[in-house]
């Protein structure tokens, strides 16, 4: 038996059955991460002994005849701007190169009380802030296809590591784009879901009205299992919701017969390459086969997406990155005065990305602009809400390409900021509007490198969503 191969399911029955131990397949993973650590650099953190400890815990549950939760066992990387008690958390920053959180976010102590064992940090842009990796200020991941390539960002350890096999499932965060675009890059399948599914309490933030945590897996039923144990309402995040989170599982292998998926005019258009595009075809006709009917819709204003994110996000992340000032988080390089000591220390602190970010954002926010840029943006972004809210009155959910071309090359898109911002220009209309989403693997270019396809539903209606894409991934799979 390959442990590194089980379904999750059947690992954990098999580890809470005591016919494997929380240590066994710790090890397993360790070694199979170690094989393609140095040339993929999926993680900023992965102490075996940190791991083990964690393992051993599990199976000392499990010998005194306590309940070990459904998750025994299971390893799960997390993303690097999520806490983790004791554990240095950076966030692909070198201001917070020596922190250690003094809690656990929401979503790792539920993993914990679930029987998971955190599986180290995972790489990403600095702050969640890129689309490749290469923002990291402890250099970049590569895509497991081809080193040559990016895995997508800013998950992109996340997906990579998955991807590998050095890990059965991860965490990653998504605030445009951060889980689907590393996951349509890596093959895997990345699931944001609705704003306020999943507590933000421990998640560093990046731009708060925009971040959500969630899974990048195998496929989507161990996507599915993943998100359910982490749903829910948080009373330590204002945002949470309180909506019953449901078993998607048991809706999963239903049929699709009669579900009406409309296709965004404006997601398939100029721009795309030709690759995604046929990928988005395939998965129409899968679709159709199954007994979906196929619609053409518009979403006028998503033109308009790209522009709105790159206002709201760096405003709020201007505001968000202001406690990185070497007083109250970040090593302080002491100046003549204190504003030569916030200069020094946020200037040699933070990457030119994140320096790009707090400016745009704090010039969107100055009086004099905040009407002309923040207002202004605020009400487009209630423009492309409405647009969705349009169309899921006359179709179910949503299909269209994750990102507008296969992975590229490091260095490709690093001197041009916009072309980067461009890699998300389908992804973030579901995070302004707040929407579920979630990106599956289908097939691959001519090249062999894994192209991805994307499917939206309106709020809270992950049950549709996940059943929706597991009978496409059964179609797609074979
Ligand atoms: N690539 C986008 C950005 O740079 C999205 C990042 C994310 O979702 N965290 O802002």
């Amino acid at each position: 038996m390959n442990v590194t191969e089980l379904p999750i399911e059947d690992l954990c029955a098999a580890v809470r059955e005591r016919e494997l131990r929380a240590a066994q397949v710790a090890e397993a993973f360790l070694d199979a991460a170690r094989r393609r650590e140095a040339e993929l650099h999926s993680f900023l953190r992965l102490e075996p002994e940190e791991v083990l400890a964690d393992a051993r815990r599990v199976d000392s549950v499990i010998a005194s005849g306590e309940d070990p939760g459904p998750l025994a066992g299971l390893p799960v990387a997390v993303k690097d701007v999520i806490v983790t008690r004791g554990v240095p958390t950076t966030c692909g920053s070198r201001i917070l190169e020596d922190y250690r959180p003094p809690y656990d976010a929401t979503v790792v102590q539920r993993l914990k009380e679930a029987g998971a064992v955190v599986f180290g940090k995972t790489n990403c842009d600095e702050f969640a802030m890129g689309s490749s990796t290469e923002n990291s200020a402890y250099g970049p991941t590569r895509n497991p296809w081809d080193a040559s390539r990016v895995p997508g960002g800013s998950s992109g350890g996340s997906a990579a590591c998955v991807a590998a096999g050095q890990a059965p499932i991860a965490l990653g965060t998504d605030t445009g784009g951060s889980i689907r675009q590393p996951a349509a890059f890596c093959g895997v399948v990345g699931f944001k879901p609705t704003y306020g599914r999943v507590s933000r309490y421990g998640l560093v933030a990046f731009a708060s009205s925009l971040d959500q945590i969630g899974p990048l897996a195998r496929n989507v039923r161990e996507a599915a299992l993943l998100t359910r144990v982490i749903a829910g309402h948080d009373p330590r995040d204002s945002t949470s919701s309180r909506q019953p989170v449901e078993n998607w599982l048991d809706r999963l292998d239903r049929d699709l017969d009669g579900l009406r998926v409309g296709v965004p005019k404006e997601w398939t258009g100029e721009g795309l390459d030709p690759e995604v595009r046929g990928a988005v075809e395939k998965a129409s006709a899968r679709l159709e086969a199954l007994g979906c009917r196929l619609e053409e819709v518009s979403l006028p204003s998503s033109r308009y997406a790209i522009a709105t994110y790159y206002i709201i996000a760096p405003a709020e992340a201007s505001s968000n990155l202001a406690r990185y000032d070497g007083v109250r988080y970040g090593p302080r390089r002491e100046g003549e005065d204190l504003e030569s000591m916030y200069l020094r220390t946020r200037s040699e602190g933070f990457g030119p990305e994140v320096k790009r970010r707090i400016m745009l954002g704090t010039y969107a926010l100055s009086a004099g602009y905040y009407d002309a840029y923040f207002v202004k943006a605020a009400k487009v972004r209630r423009l492309v809400l409405q647009d969705f809210q349009r169309v899921f009155g006359t179709v179910d959910l949503l299909l269209g390409p994750t990102t507008p071309t296969p992975p590229f090359r490091l260095g490709e898109k690093t001197a041009d900021p916009l072309a980067m911002y461009l890699s998300d220009v389908f992804t973030v209309t579901a995070n302004l509007a707040g929407l579920p989403a979630l990106s599956l693997p289908a097939g691959a270019t001519e090249g062999g490198l894994p192209l991805g396809v994307q499917l939206v539903a309106p709020h809270f209606r992950e049950g549709r969503l996940l059943q929706a894409a597991h009978g496409l991934e059964q179609e797609l799979g074979s």
